[in-house]
Formats: C-alpha cells, structure tokens, sequence
C-alpha cells in the first residue's frame, strides 16, 4: 500500500471536503456502492462467458489492465460486445460471483435493517437487481439500486440521494465524483492501477473496517 492509499479516510474529509459531517466512520445513510467489480465479480463472469460461449481460453482477470476491454484484451471487438450483451441480459450460463468477502461485510452493515445503496451504469436495474436479491445477506427491502445508464450520472444521483462516500472501481468515475464533492473509495482492481489521490481498498474487509461501528 503506498502512501496515498494508507491515509486516513478522515484526514481527506476534514481538509478537502469541510462540508461534510465529522467522519465516524462508513454508515448506510452516507455510502454507496458501485455493483460491477466492486459486489459482483463481473471480470471473472466475462472471462467464463468468453471460455463458454467463444472458446477463448487465454484471457486471465491479470491481463485487464483497462476498464475499456478493447485497450488490453486481444478480442475482436465483436466478441467484446456479444460478451457484455450476456452480461447486462442475464442471460449467460456461468454464474456471477459475489466478490470475496462482499456478504459479510453487507450482512454487518446491514444488520439494523438499514437500506443499502447501490448505484450502476449499467442501462437496467432489472437483472442486477435480481442478482443482488438471490447472492446477498440482505431483505429485499433493503436493496435500493439505481441504474443511471451512463457513469456521469452517477455523482447527481449520489448527491440527491445524500450519499458523501462510493465505492467504485473505475478510475474515471472516481475523478467525475470527486470533482461533485461525493467521497470515492477506489476499490482496487488490476485495471485501476495507475496514479490517484483518492482512498483505495484491496478487500471486503478493508471496507469493513471502515464501517461505523
Ligand atoms: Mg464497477
């Protein structure tokens, strides 16, 4: 962990972003999370699509270096998009797996019967939605999901919804949030790793030692 990553999380808060209440540490009511590559291991999924559907065995979650696929896989682009087309339909046959660690960590924060927020890009919350209800440790009533359909559209949704913190996975979308003064927390993934400013995570449990106690 470099020395950006291991800041504290309060420290941001209280020089960069006074608007926000004195940090006590991730609630339900101020956090938010990203689903693809953050709650679901959606990587994987497309590499599993790719084995099945295409017969294209090389592809390994290391070699994701960019969240734009083309950039750093050697698919034709055609593939790419009928890959994704599975994805966001639901209606590949491998399995999507919840991230490693995910459900403990929800489950806690969950446990008072809070609502959970999840915020995508993804075009429909329909499928997800679904996903999110069979895989994760929480009553149906307390997963909200808001699909913006585009990754722009998040930080507006994050702030009507009072959300100070996200966690995402997409680099880009960290600038675009932290430029609306919403909080990232980066959740470390190989096609993130290149210089931020911004608090990052490797794990569901680093998350939870986040969470308010
Ligand atoms: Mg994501």
């Amino acid at each position: 962990m470099d020395a950006v990553a291991a800041k504290p999380i309060g420290a941001s808060f209280s020089s960069s972003e006074g608007n926000h209440a004195a940090y006590r540490g991730l609630t339900p009511q101020t956090t938010a999370f990203d689903i693809d590559g953050v709650v679901a291991d959606t990587m994987r999924l497309f590499i599993s699509i790719a084995r099945e559907s295409f017969q294209i065995d090389h592809l390994r979650h290391e070699d994701i270096t960019s969240y734009n696929l083309e950039d750093c896989l050697d698919l034709k682009p055609e593939i790419i998009v009928a890959v994704i087309e599975q994805i966001i339909a639901g209606t590949h046959t491998p399995p999507l797996h919840p991230m490693a660690g995910c459900c403990a960590s929800l489950a806690r924060f969950g446990q008072d019967g809070h609502t959970i927020r999840f915020v995508t890009a993804r075009p429909e919350a329909g499928v997800i939605r679904d996903w999110l209800e069979n895989n994760l440790p929480l009553a149906r009533r307390q997963i909200e999901v808001v699909a913006t359909g585009s990754f722009e559209a998040k930080a507006h949704v994050l702030k009507d919804a009072g959300v100070h913190y996200f966690v995402e996975d997409r680099l880009e979308t960290c600038f675009l949030l932290s430029r609306a003064a919403i909080t990232p927390i980066l959740f470390a993934q190989p096609w993130n790793r290149y210089p931020h400013p911004f608090r990052e995570v490797a794990s569901w449990e680093e998350i939870a030692s986040m969470m308010a106690p």
